[in-house]
């Protein structure tokens, strides 16, 4: 008998990646299968990116590189967050990681044990609780309501904090919801915050460069006076199109940094030579790709919207973040996972049940708009036949 840590029988997973599994499944057995399960941009990498990590092969970086990322690309993610937020970061914060999802793993693995509270939201990403879950802390979900747009509320939050809580997690614009938290929200939240001097924050702002009708992100880098405890999630999975290169970037406390660095060279020792090179020529060429990316999500993201308003028993607010709707399945009179998986195995279309995103998530499915606006026009078809049919 072996004998692993409890945590693994509490780890989780993220169900996005069985039913893109399962999609892929049918559609090699011959099914057309529309996907709008998906949490990565359907674009390709843009080409001189792609060609920068080409020649750094050509060029021999085929090496370890510090463990905390090649220098000038920690400089060109400083300079990015100097053009985007206003906030001069030194170099010397700056870890590059492999994905954004490492960040994650590292912040809660570092604050959470049997005992702590972390706080997440809820509906969320899914792997904040199942790595809360893992170390043993007690995950303590933050509502994320319909009502509030699917923002944070910060009366809500602060009224969770408590003298067990180590971390809090933030997450604007959100998945699954495409949710915006509002300036005036998070301002309350960061005065909130000053009762609260031990508790570190992790804003996951993995989405900051996909908001909608003119909002702008606001990042929580911009509050210096919790510039000592936030550990600020990004990366370019998303703004440049580049889920499968796994890279991130995340900016950390002083105080944390060298934990973050050790951790690094005790897990992964680096990320892989030419990624970072093309992560350079990602944040330091030109910018039109991700303005052109945004476009479009906006485009279909209004073809979404109207369409699933259309759909009997279903009731959709217009996201403003992200590339994800969240419609209210209730009248349906459908259960979301069951509807989920009905869409999927029986429609061809796939969509991610609420549940799969927290407790808060049931009556609401998830649906990606990272596909063309013509099968996204399909996928909205087969749902009103079905649900026509079964209303
Ligand atoms: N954070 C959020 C909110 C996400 O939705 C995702 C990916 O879906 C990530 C982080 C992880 O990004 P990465 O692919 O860079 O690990």
């Amino acid at each position: 008998m072996l004998h692993t840590i409890p945590g693994f029988d509490r780890i989780g997973e993220e169900n996005a990646f069985a039913v893109l599994a399962r999609a892929t499944d049918l559609a090699s057995q011959g099914r057309d299968i529309i996907n709008l399960g998906i949490g990565q941009p359907d674009f390709r990498t843009p080409d001189h990116i792609v060609e920068a990590a080409v020649k750094a092969l050509h060029d021999g970086h085929h090496g370890y590189t510090p463990a905390n990322g090649i220098r000038p690309l920690r400089e060109a993610v400083a300079a990015d967050t100097l053009r985007r937020t206003g906030v001069e970061v030194s170099p010397d914060r700056v870890m590059i990681v492999p994905g954004g999802k490492v960040t994650m793993f590292s912040a809660i693995l570092m604050f959470g044990e049997p005992g702590a509270d972390i706080l997440y939201p809820d509906p969320g990403f899914p792997i904040y609780r199942s790595m809360i879950e893992f170390t043993g802390a007690n995950p303590i979900p933050i509502p994320i309501r319909e009502e509030n747009g699917f923002a944070f509320s910060a009366e809500e939050t602060l009224a969770l904090v408590t003298p067990q809580t180590r971390l809090i997690i933030l997450n604007s614009p959100a998945n699954p919801t495409g949710g915006v938290t509002p300036k005036v929200e998070i301002d309350k939240l960061v005065a909130g915050l000053a009762d609260w001097p031990d508790v570190a924050i992790l804003s996951d702002e993995i989405y900051g460069q996909m908001t909608y009708d003119g909002l702008d992100h606001v990042s929580l880098l911009t509050y210096p006076e919790i510039r000592d405890r936030l550990i600020l999630l990004d990366g370019w999975s998303k703004t440049y199109a580049m889920t499968g290169w796994r890279m991130g970037w995340s900016i950390w406390p002083d105080a944390l940094y060298d934990n973050m660095r050790k951790l690094a060279v005790n897990a992964w020792s680096c990320v892989n030579a030419p990624s970072q090179f093309a992560g350079l020529a990602a944040l330091t060429g030109p910018q039109d790709s991700v303005g052109a990316m945004v476009a479009e999500f906006d485009k279909r993201r209004q073809i979404v919207v109207e369409e699933l308003n259309k759909l009997p028993g279903v009731s959709c607010i217009v996201p403003k973040g992200a590339f994800y709707a969240f419609p209210n399945i209730r009248q349906t009179g459908f259960k979301a996972k069951a509807l989920a998986k009905t869409m999927l195995e029986d429609e061809g279309v796939a969509i991610i049940g609420g549940p799969d995103f927290g407790i808060l998530g049931e009556g609401y499915v998830r649906v990606s708009y990272a596909n063309s606006a013509e099968n996204i026009q399909r996928a909205m078809t087969r749902m009103a036949d079905f649900l026509a049919r079964h209303h």
